[in-house]
């Protein structure tokens, strides 16, 4: 890696810089294999997919009825024509004899000659005659050949994420296998010696690792394989060789805790002796210390410890990190304005994301509020928020104004 910019004690990075300077290193995978389409959710397409095929193929009726020539109907009143064929989905008609009907089903190909489909519910059947009981308009009812995809069109961009629309979407043009890129490898522990895994018995003093089930969870929902270690106490030759276990298998290794400046905080020395590392201080809450840098190579991620703090900061600096590393073109979250249902009356030093819930007010309009408790502990609120209120350094806040609001959806996938 390059070096990152030098960062002295007292200065603090801004989100904004420490993020650019996280991509800067973010190098994307090289290696695509091909997968079934089916099989293709969560996956990054390596390369552009095109159709081959015009979709629909053919004109066809998107109702149930009678097709027929506008040119043969009555204006006014209803018009009596003779049945000359029926035509299902999947089965070719022959064209239309002038001054004849037409019974078709919802897909079928529109018999050449007809111009318009009746619904059945304005229509009655009559012997071999059908009564149609309005005029025509040219055009109801036929959804025309290529009016969704023309033959050769891009269908989907290469570093697209495949979800459940792209993968109906490649089927539509016959796509049974789509390259994707590998998936990304990233392996995490968890220091502390006061953490335990749930399923054990917790001792005085000790508190279960949450940590390790969001970001699971994080990880599992951007498509990473992800490799896990476990707990390592507080020690340096265990941190040291955990460290390099993950460093060796993986594409990525993140962990948190131990990344502040206490005796009891063993990563920057473990980082030092196997690679090299770069302690930042972000001027953000909940958050602040984030520790980056590489291990035997590999790019290494620290993130804090508190359970806000590293569900926060995986969703603002790691998820892009992973997005560029994984070939994903569009890695910004969304954000919108909303109306602040709450009041913010001091400027704070650091840029804040407040977990925060949107309603809809009586006006119909949405607002936003947030969780009593912002603590950096209080993993509470993030399962009670729909998203985070960014609050810029020395932002106050008043009722009724608007701020910026990034939903979860954005940033959880
Ligand atoms: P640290 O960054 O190691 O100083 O940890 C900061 C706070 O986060 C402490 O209160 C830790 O007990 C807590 N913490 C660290 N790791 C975890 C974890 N995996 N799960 C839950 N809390 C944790
Ligand atoms: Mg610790």
């Amino acid at each position: 890696m390059s070096e990152t910019k030098p960062v002295t004690k007292s200065s603090m990075l801004s989100v904004d810089e420490a993020l650019s300077y996280l991509l800067e290193q973010a190098k994307p995978l090289a290696e695509v294999e091909a997968v079934e389409t089916i099989a293709a959710l969560g996956r990054v397409l390596a390369e552009p997919l095109r159709s081959q095929l015009t979709v629909p193929p053919l004109d066809n009726s998107s109702m149930d009825g009678y097709a027929v020539r506008v040119a043969d109907m009555n204006v006014a009143g209803p018009t009596r024509l003779p049945v000359s064929q029926r035509i299902a989905a999947g089965h070719v008609g022959q064209a239309l004899i002038p001054g004849t009907a037409a019974r078709i089903f919802t897909g079928a190909p529109m018999p050449p000659g007809a111009d318009a489909v009746v619904m059945q519910e304005e229509c009655t059947a009559d012997g071999d005659d059908v009564v149609i009981s309005r005029m025509a308009r040219a055009g109801e009812n036929i959804r025309r050949a290529g009016e969704d995809i023309q033959a050769g069109a891009q269908i989907l961009a290469a570093g697209t994420r495949i979800g459940p629309g792209e993968m109906g979407l490649a089927a539509s043009v016959g796509i049974a296998r789509i390259p994707v890129y590998r998936k990304l490898r990233v392996a995490t522990f968890y220091t502390g010696d006061e953490i335990v895994m749930p399923g054990e018995p917790l001792a005085p003093g000790q508190i279960y690792n949450s940590n390790r089930y969001s970001l699971t969870g994080l990880l599992q929902s951007m498509g990473c394989e992800v490799i896990e270690l476990g707990n390592v106490p507080d020690n340096l030759d265990e941190t040291v060789r955990v460290l390099s276990k993950a460093a060796q298998q993986a594409d990525l290794v993140i962990t948190s805790g131990g990344v502040s400046v206490g005796e009891e905080d063993h990563v920057k020395a473990a980082v030092e002796q196997v690679g090299q590392l770069n302690m930042w201080r972000i001027a953000m809450k909940p958050g602040k210390p984030l520790a980056f840098g590489t291990a035997l190579g590999t790019p290494f991620i620290g993130l804090p410890g508190n359970p806000v703090s590293t569900f926060v900061t995986f969703c603002l600096f790691v998820r892009p990190f992973i997005l560029r590393r994984q070939g994903v073109w569009e890695i910004a979250p969304k954000h919108f304005n909303v109306r602040a249902d709450f009041v913010w009356p001091k400027a704070g030093a650091r840029r804040e994301y407040l977990r925060a819930r949107l309603q809809q007010g009586e006006d119909g309009m949405v607002g936003v509020s947030i969780y009593p408790n912002q603590s950096s502990g209080v993993l509470t609120s993030v399962v009670w928020g729909d998203g985070l209120v960014d609050l810029a350094v020395g932002e106050t806040v008043q009722p009724g104004q608007p701020v910026r609001f990034i939903p979860f959806s954005e940033l959880t996938r």
